[in-house]
């Protein structure tokens, strides 16, 4: 090491330059080489925690639907791929992510929300993997499967009545929050804005990246509405022609779980429909219909709502064909099918009589 030193001071000026030059050198490879190394990790899914693999879902071409519609590529966001086996994985991390940096949930402090299902596994899955306890409020008619997957990351489930469905559970949570102050963070995904946060920081993003901008619609199904608020805002943020539209059930009385008919309904805070180019009111039947080919024809076992997204995008495919139109549309898939599978046959179950 001393001689080193005792030979650098004898090098003269220009020498001095080409050392430091190649310091300079050294630095940036080394910083490429980690570079390289975060992408090849990325592309391995090499993972610090399992929080880390929420978002970067794939999309899938649709064929067997868009060679009906000449000119008019489809395309699916896949998000039931992410680690809790839904989008809402994203704004429910986002959301716990962001109330611990803001102090908002405190070490000790409960999670609690009302939902339907998928945020639910959302904030276990969070929860668990950030140590917070959590505490879940849903309509009593939720699948059997839902509750089963909470409850199996340790979650304490609250029913309400089933009869008053997902608003009846907004409005039992908050009750329950009001009368234990300090026990519960309550992230209130309706009316918390990082929850369309976590859709224009990824969603957004990642389907214009994708598409390689080629996007030209942006169609899916509205629950909270966080999910086409802020991917739409990011995608108009790119370019402002690109057209969002938001896929809502026809009825009160709908089969779309997950999906919200807002004219009965407490409106999120959250949504801003004028920020859109329309809704589209979809029958529970033109949904599940095309729910069931998804899966014969594409091989894609997806919830209902995935159905509601994909005819609403084929309404709108239908009609730029129509026009003569040429056009990227892109939808998204919340979940897979599996989420609202019955309850197996138990052991109460009859006997066949021999
Ligand atoms: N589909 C399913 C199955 C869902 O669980 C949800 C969330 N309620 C949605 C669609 C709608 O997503 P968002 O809440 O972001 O509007």
């Amino acid at each position: 090491m001393g001689a080193r030193v005792l030979r650098l001071r004898r090098i003269g000026h220009r020498d001095e330059l080409r050392v430091s030059h190649a310091a300079d050198v050294l630095r940036s490879a080394a910083e490429q080489l980690a570079h390289m190394e975060t992408i090849r990790r990325a592309r391995l899914r090499v993972a610090e925690r399992i929080t880390d693999l929420i978002g970067d879902t794939p999309v899938v071409r649709l064929r067997a639907f868009d060679k009906d519609t000449p000119g008019v590529e489809i395309w699916a966001k896949c998000e039931f791929l992410n680690p809790g086996g839904s989008v809402k994985d994203r704004a429910g991390y986002q959301m716990i992510r962001d109330a611990i940096r803001g102090k908002q949930l405190q070490p000790g402090q409960e999670i609690i929300d009302s939902t339907s299902g998928n945020t639910g596994v959302a904030y276990s899955l969070v929860g668990g993997a950030l140590g917070y306890p959590v505490t879940l409020v849903m309509p009593g008619n939720v699948s059997w499967a839902r509750r089963k997957i909470s409850e199996a990351f340790g979650t304490k489930l609250i029913f309400s009545d089933p009869m008053e469905g997902s608003d009846g559970a907004i409005v039992l949570c908050r009750k329950i929050v009001a009368e234990h102050p300090g026990r519960y963070f309550y992230p209130d995904q309706y009316s918390n804005p990082s929850n369309p946060l976590a859709h224009y920081n990824g969603t957004g993003r990642e389907i214009w990246e994708q598409t390689e901008g080629r996007v030209t619609h942006f169609v899916t199904g509205i629950g909270t509405t966080g999910t086409v608020m802020g991917t739409g805002r990011r995608l108009k943020e790119y370019r402002q022609d690109i057209e969002v539209y938001a896929v809502e059930p026809d009825d009160a009385l709908h089969g779309l779980e997950g999906l919200k008919y807002m004219d009965s309904s407490i409106v999120p805070t959250i949504y801003h429909p004028e920020e859109l180019d329309g809704v589209i009111a979809m029958p529970t039947d033109e949904a599940w219909d095309v729910s069931d080919r998804l899966a014969k024809e594409e091989g894609l076992l997806v919830g209902h709502s995935s159905g509601a997204s994909l005819a609403g995008a084929l309404r709108i495919a239908r009609r730029l064909t129509k026009d003569g139109r040429a056009g990227v549309v892109v939808t998204l898939f919340p979940d897979r099918a599996d989420r609202y599978f019955e309850a197996p046959v138990t052991t109460q179950t009859p006997a066949p009589k021999s």
